[in-house]
């Protein structure tokens, strides 16, 4: 009896599991139809100044699928990655991403660069051939990776950071201080900027602690020569203590949310400046 109930529950469970990975097969060949048909997009996130001004833009994907609905990047990324998409996604964020920056002479453009993306041979060349086909500055360019992009494979690595700056691209270390070796690449690798996590911003106001944590991470940035920026900025309290601490550059939902290309166009039309409003509840 026991030995029937378990084959009962083996077929149970493997066709929960014909059922999941045909669900999964389904989002992959979505996914692949919205990359061909121009389906995905980028948005962009504002990036301010000590004044307000806008100074640069993050781009961000967006997948808003026909049935699904909205699905985050956290999600179609890592599934482009593992479904042999993850070429195919970075060149075509690469190409949107370059082509817009046209638009923004004066703003630096913030790309995100999966580490599986800045491994593969030909992701430089790649980018270089790029450039050539928009027209776009590459000094205008902030390449957003994490940790995990400088992890491993010591001289490969290095040898792309090193013609990445070559060609002109700045270097932005993202979510520092999430990881355990953002201390290290610091010093090893010519980074430009890093990205302090929300993690560290979001309990700014209530723990001193963490006041602590990220004032040591702006003097360290500025003993090192890095620019450093908040984001996750949500509060006008977390942006004057930042701006105490000496963290004047900032991105969050304080200032704007990710938006289209054109309502970026249309921010700078209008000056370029966000003026931050005091949170409703915090009255
Ligand atoms: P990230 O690079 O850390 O991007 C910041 C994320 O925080 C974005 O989420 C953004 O919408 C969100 N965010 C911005 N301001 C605030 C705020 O004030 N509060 C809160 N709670 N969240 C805020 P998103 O767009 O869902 O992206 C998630 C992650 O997906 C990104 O994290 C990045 O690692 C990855 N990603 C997004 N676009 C791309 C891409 O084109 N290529 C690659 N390789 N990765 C991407
Ligand atoms: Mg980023
Ligand atoms: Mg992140």
């Amino acid at each position: 009896r026991a030995k029937s109930e378990g084959r009962g529950r083996y077929c149970f469970f493997e066709d929960a599991m014909d059922a999941a990975l045909k669900a999964r097969r389904a989002l992959e060949e979505d996914l692949r139809t919205a990359l061909r048909e121009g389906a995905v997009r980028l948005d962009y996130q504002p990036q301010v100044d000590a004044a307000d001004r806008v100074v640069g833009v993050e781009a961000l994907a967006r997948w808003s699928h026909p049935t699904r609905g909205e699905i985050p990047p956290d999600a179609f990324i890592p599934l482009a990655e593992d479904c042999g998409l993850s070429e195919e996604m970075g060149r075509y964020v690469l190409k949107r991403a370059l082509e817009d920056s046209v638009r923004w002479r004066s703003l630096q453009v913030g790309i995100n660069i999966s580490a599986r993306q800045m491994k593969r041979a030909g992701f430089v060349d790649e980018l270089a051939e790029l450039l050539r086909e928009t027209g776009a500055n590459p000094r205008q360019l902030a390449l957003e990776i994490t940790e995990g992009a400088l992890l491993g494979d010591g001289e490969g690595v290095h040898e792309t950071v090193d013609r990445l700056r070559q060609v002109g691209f700045s270097l932005v270390l993202d979510d520092f201080g999430v990881g355990c070796s953002s201390l290290s690449y610091i010093r090893r690798y010519p980074i430009d900027r890093i990205k302090i996590d929300r993690s560290f911003v979001a309990p700014l106001g209530h723990d001193a602690d963490s006041e602590a944590v990220v004032a040591a991470i702006v003097r360290l940035a500025k003993a090192l020569s890095l620019s450093v920026m908040a984001k996750g900025v949500e509060t006008l309290a977390q942006r004057e203590i930042l701006k105490a601490i000496g963290c004047a550059q900032a991105q969050g939902f304080l200032f704007s949310p990710p938006v289209s290309a054109d309502a970026i166009d249309a921010l700078m039309a209008q000056g370029g400046r966000i003026r931050p409003l005091a949170e409703p509840d915090a009255a």
